[in-house]
């Protein structure tokens, strides 16, 4: 393996699996995207830690389930960190920025955190060297503050930056304010490219963490990917981040490191079909964000590697979970061994022909283990949102779907299997046993303000009293 690879980890908001050409968008055009699904490794069974931001991306950055760092939020409470939050991801977790300074890694965190917007939560305090982006999401602090009504109408105006009074950040500061969301897409993507030169010519192996905003609504382009595409603002704000990433990967090919460099793209979670035509597309996969169906958690996932990722399409199960994991064996780091970790290397899948070695993922929502997916087979205990309206719903009797002949999840088999239904019962019950109480990050906010407001207000606000 050759010494200290750099990684580029692109990770963008509530895209859903079937945004972009290769995963079967039929309205963005994704020639870049499409090209690296080609070249390198297309995965089409891989899942985010969590159908919501802030749970998902706590996964991602510590190869743990959220629940185990106090990041999954609880039912009928916040689900993810809001600009009032007190809490964030703990001091003592380790971020794959951390890990990878073993080997004197520099990182860059670009775009939105969600981790926790107060100094001791941010990039800067776990482990990368420097931060450009909004904290939060991108739909925050609306004028009243997060007490206004949620509206939906405000997402179909006309794009107004005035709207949302959320930060753009420099490391710890505040560089404008409300920060011009025409434009993220565009400065994430020049100072990527600044970041990994300025590493390569300090002769630095380097992590580039480029989390879009997009595309969470609001949706915001450039000037030149205005109306550009046959999807309307959706398909601009997906051929946008394809032109990004575009660039990146010519700017690698300038710098003639792209053999050295592993490129991973994914999503932090399925679209948010509440927000309408401004929502992507799970395809044929059930519901999506919010959800533990497959549309809320299977994502499209890229690896690319020149020479290195054996190009191919791999249908077993990766998570998000694995990429922390995946790093470590890559650049010859070492996970500490004083906590579990959920994530597994899934190096022998692409640098070479064997199957992926998970086989087993766990659908947390909340706190909780809605379903366990295990080879073909998934069991449902609990639902939210898309199962019978609005709300949780822990079934009396679980649903099992077969995902295989049945990836849309529409035809139950729970009766003809009573014995594999048990066996996913089990491995939940031992998975959330494994798990140690910890303070919840996403509990710690001022007094007196309510609990119910978070991302998925409409669903929430009806079934706060249940
Ligand atoms: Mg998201």
């Amino acid at each position: 393996m050759t010494t200290s690879p750099n990684i580029v980890l692109i990770f963008v908001d509530d895209m859903g699996y079937a945004d972009i050409g290769s995963f079967g968008s039929p309205i963005a055009r994704t020639p870049n995207l499409d090209r690296l699904a080609l070249e390198g490794q297309k995965w089409t069974s891989f899942y985010a830690p969590a159908s919501v931001c802030t749970p998902s991306r706590a996964g991602l950055l510590t190869g743990r389930y959220a629940v185990r760092s106090g990041m999954a939020g609880l039912v009928h409470a916040r689900h993810v960190l809001f600009p009032t939050s007190l809490g964030g991801l703990p001091q003592s977790e380790v971020t794959i920025a951390e890990l990878l300074q073993q080997k004197g890694y520099v990182s860059a965190a670009l775009g939105k955190w969600h981790l926790g917007h107060l100094p001791e939560f941010l990039p800067t305090s776990q482990g990368f060297e420097s931060y450009y982006g909004i904290p939060y999401s991108n739909d925050m602090n609306m004028p009243g503050g997060n007490e206004t009504p949620w509206a939906l109408e405000n997402f179909f105006a006309p794009p107004d930056i005035e709207t949302w009074d959320v930060p753009l950040m420099q490391d710890e500061e505040i560089l404008e304010r409300p920060a011009n969301q025409f434009t993220l897409s565009k400065r994430y993507t020049e100072h990527a490219i600044q970041f990994m030169k300025e590493s390569h010519e300090a002769g630095k192996p380097f992590f580039l963490y480029l989390a879009h905003n997009m595309p969470h609504t609001p949706l915001f382009t450039s000037e030149a990917f205005d109306g550009v595409s046959a999807g309307g603002a959706y398909g601009d704000v997906i051929e946008e981040i394809d032109w990004s990433v575009g660039e990146i990967i010519a700017a690698l090919k300038d710098m003639d490191i792209d053999d050295n460099t592993l490129v991973v793209f994914t999503s932090d979670n399925g679209p948010w079909l509440t927000m309408k035509t401004h929502s992507g597309s799970a395809g044929r996969f059930r519901d999506g964000k919010g959800t533990t169906w497959e549309g809320g958690m299977r994502v499209p996932a890229i690896f690319w590697w020149p020479g290195k990722v054996q190009p191919r399409t791999v249908t077993g199960l990766g998570s998000a979970l694995d990429l922390m994991p995946t790093f470590a064996g890559i650049s010859g780091t070492v996970l500490p061994d004083d906590r579990i970790y959920d994530g597994v290397d899934l190096s022998p899948t692409l640098f070479a022909d064997s199957d992926s070695p998970r086989d087993t993922l766990y659908f947390y929502r909340f706190t909780d283990i809605f379903a366990v997916r295990k080879g073909r087979y998934k069991a449902h205990f609990s639902v939210y949102g898309a199962f019978g309206g609005d709300g949780r719903t822990d079934l009396n009797e679980p649903e099992l779907y077969d995902l295989e002949s049945d990836p849309g999840e529409q035809y139950n088999i729970a009766a003809e299997h009573p014995d594999i239904v048990a066996e996913l019962k089990a491995l939940a019950e031992t998975q959330a046993a494994s798990v140690k109480p910890v303070v919840n990050q996403l509990e710690l906010y001022p007094e007196g303000q309510k609990r119910g407001e978070d991302e998925t207000r409409p669903w929430n606000e009806k079934t706060e009293d249940e």
